[in-house]
């Protein structure tokens, strides 16, 4: 397998483009408009500049993985020939259910149908199409160049094949992959998610503010980043729907988004892809947010 397709220029859809071309596989990248598509292109640039200047790759990797990646504004002409697509498209479930519609139409019948989705289930994912023997969860983590974890999700009719055929490709992206079932939130999400659910909640109540909680669990757990700042990264619109899905999935009352977060993105502060969150991202720098809409 030499060709795939990933949909979506996104946060993800770019790193996971970005990694299959560094690895030397000729990458289709496809977003609804040009302009995504640049800008996707413009962030892996900027990424792979950053390698070169800390000597991970040469000048020579930079430019093959570049060329290695061609984009499609076309659904149709971009899967064409491909044996792998990787689903990458804004995390809801209508879309979701559209694009594999559209798939399992474009694609040759060998094509294995991946999604890189959060929380969605691959099973229900997997029956709008005629193949759900070839569709799976392949759940990159961000950011993709770097973080070696790649969820494989086996939906309910996932064949062991598919499986197998996804494993060795994530491990020849240098990535370690692992195999869990589908339910919501699979592993990574149904324990991170209320992790910072339960920060936001903090926040909320006013128990410290943003940099307080934070430090707390970057000093107190070790964790690299503090939950907040976590959750400006993913996207406070990706955690407030992974959220809705496991809540959803679950009924139970655990894993019910915090207001301030629903609250936040009703707003459009959806964290460092739109500028602001729990932080400011303004003038290339990253300031606590102090607002008095934080804490009831
Ligand atoms: P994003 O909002 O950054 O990017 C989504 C991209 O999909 C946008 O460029 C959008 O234009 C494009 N898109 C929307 N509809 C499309 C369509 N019909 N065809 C082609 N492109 C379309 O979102 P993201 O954070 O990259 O998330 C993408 C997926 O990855 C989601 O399922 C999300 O749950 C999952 N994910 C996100 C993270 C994270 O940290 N952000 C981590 C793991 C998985």
């Amino acid at each position: 397998m030499k060709s795939i397709a990933v949909i979506g220029a996104g946060t993800m859809g770019n790193g996971i483009a970005h990694t299959f071309a560094q690895f030397d596989f000729q990458v289709h990248l496809i977003d609804i408009q040009q302009a995504y598509l640049d800008k996707g292109l413009a962030t892996i640039s900027r990424n792979l500049e950053r390698m070169v200047s800390k000597q991970t790759i040469t000048d020579a990797d930079m430019s093959r993985t570049l060329k290695n990646i061609t984009t499609f504004t076309d659904l149709e002409k971009g899967v064409k020939n491909v044996g792998l697509v990787v689903e990458a498209a804004t995390e809801n479930v209508e879309l979701k259910l559209n694009i594999f519609r559209d798939l399992d139409k474009f694609c040759g019948p060998d094509t294995i149908l991946a999604s890189n989705t959060s929380s969605i289930s691959i099973t229900q994912i997997a029956a709008v199409t005629s193949r759900p023997e070839k569709v799976i969860g392949m759940h990159f983590m961000n950011p993709v160049p770097i973080m070696k974890l790649v969820e494989i999700i086996k939906g309910y009719s996932t064949s062991k094949e598919t499986f197998q055929t996804v494993e060795t490709l994530s491990k020849s992206l240098n990535k370690t992959p692992v195999e869990v079932n589908d339910y919501p939130g699979f592993v990574a999400n149904r324990i991170l998610m209320p992790m910072i659910n339960e920060a936001i909640e903090t926040l909320y109540n006013g128990v410290a503010g943003v940099n307080e909680i934070d430090t707390v669990m970057k000093l107190g757990m070790a964790h690299p980043m503090g939950p907040l700042a976590l959750a400006d990264f993913i996207g406070l619109d990706v955690c407030l729907s992974i959220l809705k899905v496991m809540y959803d999935g679950f009924k139970n009352p655990k894993y019910a988004p915090c207001p301030l977060l629903v609250n936040m993105v009703m707003a459009g502060k959806l964290g460092s892809k739109s500028g602001e969150g729990f932080y400011d991202y303004s003038e290339n720098r990253k300031a606590e947010v102090v607002s008095s809409q934080f804490s009831k």
